[in-house]
């Protein structure tokens, strides 16, 4: 049994939903194009299932978050793929795939070849086990990276009406999770090995203001532990934690949120994998001129930071997918990928978004102490800046942190960055760029392609700037929503 496509995307999240779109508009016929996915669902915005999903009252469901309403753009219900001729292969998963035959053997046996193949297969949850920690089972254990799991953990959340629950790890799930259970009036207790939250991203200080935040609301850290084992009644369910540190803590229910690994596994061997992912160009291609990658499972190359990157949040997966269909439908039109990353989230009412590296020195501004609203940083890079983060923006704000990020100006002295603090974002943003500045292209050590700034102007009080980017990117402030 066996079926062709001309494009197959390989996997069902977010990424495909914005390939997919991006395909339509381009004009695909009906019947060349395939989405295969595990999930029994269409393509959903995934970042709803820790917030939106998680409310106790007027929850988010689907169809309400199918992509690609988090863009403001279509919403592709199962109907729309029926409608422009989409092939939607859901509940099905790939097991083998062949680049050299162009082909992939889902779990149902069929055989399904395809002239272009985008791998949109993201990534799962590190679960305990690979920690040395049994009980992932449990059913008041939850993770969260698909529907199933966050109906499970609205289940749990259902069953321990003002329990207690154990939030282990303290990234983006630990921290968006403990906030939505907190709401639903659940007693919280973080658990993870730094001295504090959110350790890729935030700065100690940063993290400070939200952990102070999140503890004026009753949550508990205990830090620079692990999980060391559980204990369970007869029914299987955990009734304590006993962490490494000796703590044993008494539960109705326990998150995890412990990290990601990329689902790469169909194609080691067959591709060049890099940073956990599929190593692609700027043009999402990898290693086979056939196969494309895009979202959480591609390590592309972010030319403003001259390396390749694997993000992990959205705006990339969405942007990833509309380059790579361009790519693959226009090659000779597209250009390489030139893309600052992003990254936001929302807990309780407070907003944040970064944009571009956190590398460097760090200026901050603005109130830090738990009861301030609107503060930010930037952080400063070989006489750059590089990164931008700021909490309780306006729309305007954030697109100056964005606009700044991307044009990366020169600083020559922190004190008056500090001074000016959003004001210097704003300034920067606000001054028209006549006609783009010129720019030196010339091939680093490693092959690709930097921009080197070639001219300055000046902003505000003194603070000489350099725009080293040629134009300004699309970019967007969130709209505050409930998912
Ligand atoms: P995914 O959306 O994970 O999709 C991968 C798809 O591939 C899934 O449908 C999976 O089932 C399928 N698949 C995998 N292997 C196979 C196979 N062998 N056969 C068939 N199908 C397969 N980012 C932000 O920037 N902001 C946020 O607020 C935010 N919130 C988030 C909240 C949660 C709970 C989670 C889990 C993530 C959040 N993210 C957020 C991250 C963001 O959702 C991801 O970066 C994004 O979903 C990546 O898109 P993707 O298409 O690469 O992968
Ligand atoms: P993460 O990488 O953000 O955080 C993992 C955390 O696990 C670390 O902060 C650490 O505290 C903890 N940890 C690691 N090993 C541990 C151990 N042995 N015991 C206890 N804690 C341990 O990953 P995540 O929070 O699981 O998020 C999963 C994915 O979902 C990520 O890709 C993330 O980017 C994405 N996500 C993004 C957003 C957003 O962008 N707003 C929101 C939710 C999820």
């Amino acid at each position: 049994m066996g079926r062709a496509f001309v494009y197959v995307i390989l996997g069902g999240g977010v990424s495909a939903g914005y390939a997919a779109l991006d395909f339509v508009r381009r004009g695909v016929s009906h019947g060349e194009l395939c989405i295969i996915s595990d999930e029994s669902v269409a393509p959903y915005e995934r970042p709803a299932l820790s917030k939106g999903y998680l409310l106790p009252e007027g929850a988010a469901r689907l169809p309400s978050f199918h992509t690609c309403v988090g863009a403001n753009e279509e919403r592709l219900t199962p109907k729309w793929y029926k409608e422009h001729g989409v092939e939607l292969v859901l509940g099905t998963g790939v097991k083998s795939a062949d680049v050299k035959r162009k082909t992939l053997l889902t779990t149902t046996g069929e055989t399904i070849s395809y002239k272009f193949l985008i791998i949109a297969t993201g990534a799962r949850a590190l679960k305990l086990e690979e920690f040395g920690v049994n009980g992932s089972d449990a059913e008041n254990v939850c993770y969260l990276r698909d529907i199933s799991d966050a109906n499970r953990l609205v289940d749990a959340i259902q069953s321990s009406p003002g329990g207690n629950a154990v939030v282990i790890g303290g990234g983006y799930i630990g921290m968006e999770c403990a906030a939505s259970l907190v709401i639903n009036k659940i007693n919280v207790t973080m658990v993870f090995p730094e001295a504090h939250c959110m350790a890729r991203l935030l700065t100690p200080k940063i993290a400070n203001y939200y952990e102070e935040y999140y503890k004026l609301r009753g949550v508990k850290f205990i830090k620079g532990t692990v999980l060391s084992s559980f204990d369970f009644d007869s029914n299987g369910k955990v009734t304590d934690v006993t962490l490494r540190d000796g703590t044993k803590l008494s539960v109705d229910m326990v998150v995890v949120g412990i990290g990601i690994r990329p689902n790469t596994g169909l194609f080691e061997g067959q591709l060049t994998l890099e940073k956990g992912g599929i190593k692609v160009n700027g043009m999402f291609q990898s290693s086979n001129s056939s196969v494309y990658a895009i979202g959480d499972v591609a390590a592309f190359p972010v030319k403003a930071f001259g390396e390749k990157r694997r993000l992990e949040h959205v705006d990339s997966a969405r942007k990833s997918a509309k380059h790579a269909v361009s790519s693959i439908m226009e090659p000779d039109k597209t250009g390489e990928f030139d893309y600052i990353p992003f990254f936001y989230s929302r807990v309780f009412t407070l907003s944040w978004q970064f944009y571009g590296d956190n590398a460097g020195e760090v200026v901050y501004y603005g109130d830090l102490s738990a009861s301030g609203d609107t503060f930010g940083a930037y952080w400063v890079n070989k006489g750059h800046v590089v990164g931008a983060f700021l909490e309780g923006g306006t729309k305007e704000e954030y697109e100056a942190i964005a606009k700044t990020t991307k044009l990366r100006p020169a600083i020559e002295d922190l004190a008056e960055l500090e001074r000016q603090g959003l004001g210097f974002a704003v300034a920067v943003s606000q001054k028209p760029v006549a006609s783009p500045p010129p720019i030196e292209v010339s091939a680093s050590a490693s092959g690709l392609l930097l921009q080197k700034p070639l001219y300055a102007w000046h902003a505000t009080a003194g603070v000489v700037l350099a725009a080293s980017i040629a134009a300004f990117a699309y970019f967007y402030g969130k709209r505050r929503r409930r998912w």
